[in-house]
């Protein structure tokens, strides 16, 4: 019950923070206001701030369905549907949106529905379709006089973009959303995003005047949700820049605040933060009461950043004081947690792929049936005025030809595009695993075939948790997409080169010995630790630890060579890191030892 009652609260929560964005449009009043609009426009400004007494003058109002007109039958259903979303019944909510939807209701609530779709797809972390929604909102913007309309969709393209991470496009809806906004609140909603979006840019410092600037605005306009949000973004870059007795005095001073405005989430989030910080400072009955605290305030979906956070500092705390197996528990918790965010992170990513993929590929069909419509009425004219400037009606059927075979080429191109997307890994553009594993099995049996020697490199990045625990997860996706890239330019044409684990790679080189593959991965090992970004702050150092075999020793089946590929990485690890080694027998019976014949 308890459980439930949270969940219900979260949903407040998300759904309030959309509200903010509806606000303006809740005073748009219908051309042909009848007996029961005054019931449901009261009904909807109450959908958010008193939940039950909302959901009562619903079922009031149930009875008189027959009775409505066609645009109050179209508010009252919007009206519905968003009380199931509160209730969690998101799927019935999305069914109902989309039959709504299809019955081409009012405009505005056409468009008030496909703004709450992409609301629940964000809220289940389906990406694709809430991108697909929003695509399809954006692509009206051009059509929309009403200013609030306009005004609503451009909230929720920013809302969106940053909650997936696109944080340049989050930025550049919240500037158009911020020149728009009318009310106090949306103009907090404005500066609330713009801090979020620049925290995700790492455009910001914990200095700078924006955060002050921003809460004023939200303070002003009341919204003290917002303001902690604003706040604990300021703390977060107190945390990157490692001030975490700055960190810990914000925290402890804004916390009754933030337990006054009773937002479970927000609750959460600042108990994590603690948590995490007073790790750091060594405070440990804090770390194990703030988590506590924190794990019973907080509620799905598990990707959630601070759960990670939160069960790291139990995980931290049963080391310390030396409770192995509650702190292999809470280890596990962890890593399923950062599996989940990761994934989550991942899932993201795709779904942005695979929505650019699609409107160019929307934009080839359109191309190609405007040339296609073009064709056919040049030669509907052609046969009409046969005897009127035939030559340059030809010409000009050839040039319509010519550019139709353009457009196929181009949809030949998009085909390939998506061809990649499978293929490649997301972040650094290197075959995912799978690919890899079929070029390589592929290469290998050829080479088998002409007793070709092979080599295998294979890296793993050293303590690369700590990177992602210290500067963040998109610092550690820099890092790997640097590495990547280093592979790439210092890799011939012939080499294959894939991601195989998260921060783990593999490169298989044809014609080439141990010894010259020994070459090119000290001249990794080098390049790496010469990499230098901002984003992976002042003093961090990239270093791999690698092995290296090749076919002589291991043979040509894959699965072999990667085996003591592996080892020879492993020995590195153990041997201290950021060193290459060489698989050689020995190593096979220290590791693994065979079976002795009987
Ligand atoms: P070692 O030197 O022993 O290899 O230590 P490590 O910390 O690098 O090794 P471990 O395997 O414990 O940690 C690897 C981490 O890589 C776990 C996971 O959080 C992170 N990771 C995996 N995939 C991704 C990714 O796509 N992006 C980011 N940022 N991190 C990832
Ligand atoms: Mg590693
Ligand atoms: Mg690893």
């Amino acid at each position: 019950m308890l459980k439930k009652m949270r969940r219900l609260k979260s949903l407040k929560f998300y759904f309030g923070l959309i509200s903010v964005v509806y606000s303006t449009l809740m005073a748009i009043p219908f051309a042909n206001a009848g007996e029961y609009q005054q019931a449901l426009e009261h009904a909807d400004a109450i959908r958010t701030s008193n939940i039950s007494q909302f959901s009562q003058e619903l079922d009031q109002l149930a009875p008189h369905k027959d009775e409505f007109s066609a645009e109050e039958k179209a508010f009252y259903l919007f009206l519905s549907f968003y009380l199931k979303a509160l209730h969690g019944q998101f799927q019935e909510a999305v069914n109902g949106y989309k039959n709504l939807i299809d019955d081409t209701p009012p405009k505005v609530i056409e468009i008030r529905a496909r703004t709450s779709l992409v609301n629940i797809y964000s809220f289940v972390q389906n990406w694709q379709d809430g991108l697909s929604q929003l695509s399809v909102l954006l692509s009206q913007l051009n059509t929309i006089n009403d200013q609030n309309v306009k005004e609503q969709i451009i909230g929720i393209a920013a809302i969106f973009y940053n909650s997936l991470g696109q944080y340049q496009l989050g930025m550049d809806y919240t500037q158009q959303y911020k020149s728009l906004s009318s009310s106090p609140r949306s103009q907090c909603a404005a500066a609330q995003l713009e801090v979020e979006a620049s925290f995700g840019l790492s455009t910001v410092t914990s200095d700078s005047d924006l955060f002050a600037h921003n809460r004023e605005i939200c303070q002003q306009a009341g919204e003290m949700v917002m303001v902690g949000l604003i706040d604990s973004f300021k703390i977060r870059s107190l945390i990157k820049e490692r001030q975490f007795n700055a960190a810990m005095t914000s925290l402890q001073q804004q916390l009754s605040t933030i337990e006054n405005t009773r937002y479970a989430p927000l609750m959460g989030l600042y108990y994590s933060l603690i948590a995490k910080v007073a790790v750091t400072l060594q405070r440990w009955s804090e770390v194990k009461n703030y988590a506590d605290k924190a794990l019973a305030t907080l509620d799905q979906p598990k990707s959630y950043q601070p759960f990670v956070r939160v069960y790291k500092a139990l995980y931290e705390y049963y080391l310390h004081q030396n409770g192995t197996s509650s702190a292999l528990e809470a280890y596990k918790k962890y890593a399923e947690a950062d599996k989940a965010y990761l994934d989550d992170i991942k899932a993201k990513n795709l779904a942005f792929q695979i929505a650019q993929h699609q409107s160019i590929e929307q934009q080839n069909r359109i191309e190609l049936l405007d040339k296609q419509n073009k064709l056919l009425t040049l030669q509907q004219q052609l046969t009409e005025n046969e005897s009127r400037a035939r030559r340059d009606m030809l010409i000009a059927l050839f040039c319509v030809s010519a550019m139709l075979l353009v457009g196929i080429m181009q949809a030949r191109r998009s085909q390939r595009r998506l061809r990649l997307l499978a293929e490649r890994d997301g972040l650094t553009d290197v075959f995912n695993r799978r690919h890899f594993t079929a070029l390589a099995d592929k290469l290998l049996k050829q080479a088998g075939s002409q007793q070709q020697t092979v080599s295998c490199i294979m890296f793993d990045l050293d303590n690369f948790k700590q990177l992602n625990d210290s500067q963040g997860h998109s610092a550690g996706d820099i890092a790997l997409k640097q590495v990547a890239a280093v592979a790439k330019q210092h890799c011939r044409p012939q080499d294959i080169i894939g991601r195989i684990g998260g921060e783990e790679f593999c490169i298989i080189l044809p014609n080439t010995s141990q010894q010259q593959a020994l070459d090119v991965a000290e001249r990794l090992r080098a390049c790496f630790e010469a990499i230098s970004d901002a984003a992976l702050g002042d003093n961090h150092t990239i270093t791999a630890s690698f092995g290296i075999s090749e076919t002589q020793l291991s043979g040509y089946a894959l699965e072999g060579l990667m085996h003591d590929t592996d080892q020879a990485m492993y020995s590195a690890k153990t041997e201290g890191r950021n060193r290459v080694v060489l698989f050689f027998e020995q190593l096979r019976l220290t590791l693994s030892p065979q079976p002795q014949p009987s």
